[in-house]
């Protein structure tokens, strides 16, 4: 089982390769070279799996010969540990919440899976694994939470000084032990540029093993696909026809559905929603793509003005935008729709969406009006309580923080304050090759 690249100008890798390089030589992003689809008696049978049995099948049916079978089975049993269930909403509108691991947002789900494939691959080497991650607060804490306590890694978060959240800031610095923080002055840009220099400093990677841990990463994407089939398990005896809608950043999120998509699964209609940062929605509009700087927006996790994974997209459907259109709608909303949605549905139904959810719900709203004999499920892909400041002023109460979020609050904070300024973060990472 080989990984080949969007650009086609990089020699073709294995698992342990596309997994710890991340982005291929040519800058390409790395896929699988076949996707075999399951045969229709496994959706027929699909209820006789628990959540992590589902995962393992999955990453058996797309892995097969990349890995040891039984380590993946206990790598992706111990990422899965936490469910997936989809509620009714409103009518036939269901959501999917990918909220219930440990940093609250369904990156758990790529972070989790990542942190141990790489633990394993690297455990043969006889040096650490050094991952740098630049966050502006979400990946952040999936990675920290997800990597903490891996063996054979070490890993530093860079993070703009006071302009994550205070919830988020806490997931990144107070877990200790391979986990550290850098708080950098300066912004997300400058962070990201830091690392990025990293990667290009020839003389350090001869010394440093370093990789990184963001969404173009292979392994991100592939413990993705398995809440689709969950969702779909849950979901199939209900209706004729089925609808998924995605709110999408990266576009990670929805190309591992593709993926799923591929293997066979049963979905009629994808749906991708965003905020003001459209250029996909204008892309299935004109059928041209133009990339674009970010906008700021409530849902924060998708201010992205030039989705990476659009490459996988393009690939899979081979530029022909007509044929990503027989898959994949597309809506975009803003600020105000995604503020009135979550007060008129936590005033009507009870539910507290998240702005990123929120922007699923409105997509899938309109999707349903027009296609009533569809049942729709948009994921929540983050837990309302870590956008309070925004959730709460709109639905007027406060929103309750799950405990796992909560015993972090009170935990002391630990960081390395550091300037936008390479030399010194070369310094520190000169520091890691003694550990
Ligand atoms: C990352 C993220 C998204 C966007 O996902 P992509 O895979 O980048 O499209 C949406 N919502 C939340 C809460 C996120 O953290």
């Amino acid at each position: 089982m080989k990984f080949y690249s969007t650009n086609r100008k990089a020699p073709e890798v294995d698992l342990k390769n596309a997994v710890l390089n991340g982005l291929a030589p040519d800058n390409g992003l790395y896929m699988p070279e076949v996707i075999n689809p399951f045969k229709k008696d496994f959706f027929e049978d699909i209820e006789q799996y628990d959540f992590p049995d589902l995962a393992a099948q999955i990453s058996r049916q797309l892995l097969s010969t990349a890995i040891d079978l039984n380590k993946l089975d206990e790598i992706v049993k111990a990422a899965v540990n936490f469910p997936a269930p989809v509620i009714q909403v409103n009518d036939n509108i269901h959501t999917l919440e990918l909220f219930h691991g440990p940093s609250l947002a369904f990156k758990d789900f790529g972070a989790r899976f990542m942190a141990r494939l790489m633990s394993y691959f690297v455990e043969g080497e006889n040096r650490k694994l050094h991952i740098l991650v630049a966050t502006s607060g979400d990946t952040g804490g999936a990675v920290a939470l997800g990597f903490h306590g891996m063996p054979n890694i070490h890993v530093t978060i860079l993070y703009p000084q006071g302009k994550v959240s205070p919830l988020q800031e806490k997931q990144l610095t107070t877990l200790g032990g391979n986990i550290t923080a850098l708080e950098i002055d300066g912004t997300f840009d400058d962070c990201q540029a830091m690392v990025k220099q990293a990667f290009l400093d020839t003389d350090l990677r001869k010394e440093l093993m370093i990789s990184s841990a963001n969404s173009i990463n292979i392994s991100r994407l592939i413990p993705q696909i398995f809440y689709y089939f969950e969702a779909y398990k849950q979901v199939k005896k209900s209706a004729e026809k089925l609808m998924m809608c995605v709110p999408s950043g990266n576009f990670g999120n929805i190309t591992a559905g593709l993926f799923g998509l591929k293997m066979g699964l049963p979905f009629d209609q994808f749906v991708a929603a965003v905020n003001n940062n459209d250029g996909f929605h204008r892309y299935m509009e004109t059928g041209h793509f133009e990339a674009k700087p970010s906008v700021q927006t409530l849902s924060t996790a998708m201010d992205v003005g030039n989705p990476s994974n659009l490459a996988r997209i393009n690939d899979i459907y081979k530029d022909d935008v007509a044929l990503i259109r027989t898959d994949i709608h597309s809506a975009s909303y803003d600020d105000p729709s995604t503020q009135r949605v979550i007060k008129e549905v936590y005033d009507q139904k009870g539910y507290i969406l998240d702005p990123h959810g929120a922007v699923g719900y409105l997509a899938s709203k309109a999707f349903a009006e027009k296609h009533p004999e569809s049942l729709c499920i948009f994921q929540e892909t983050a837990h309302p309580s870590k956008f309070k400041e925004i959730v709460e002023p709109l639905i007027g109460k406060a929103v309750e923080i799950p405990e796992q979020l909560r015993v972090l609050m009170d935990r002391e904070k630990e960081s390395i304050k550091m300037d936008a300024d390479y030399a010194e973060f070369k310094t520190y990472l000169n520091s890691l090759k003694t550990l």
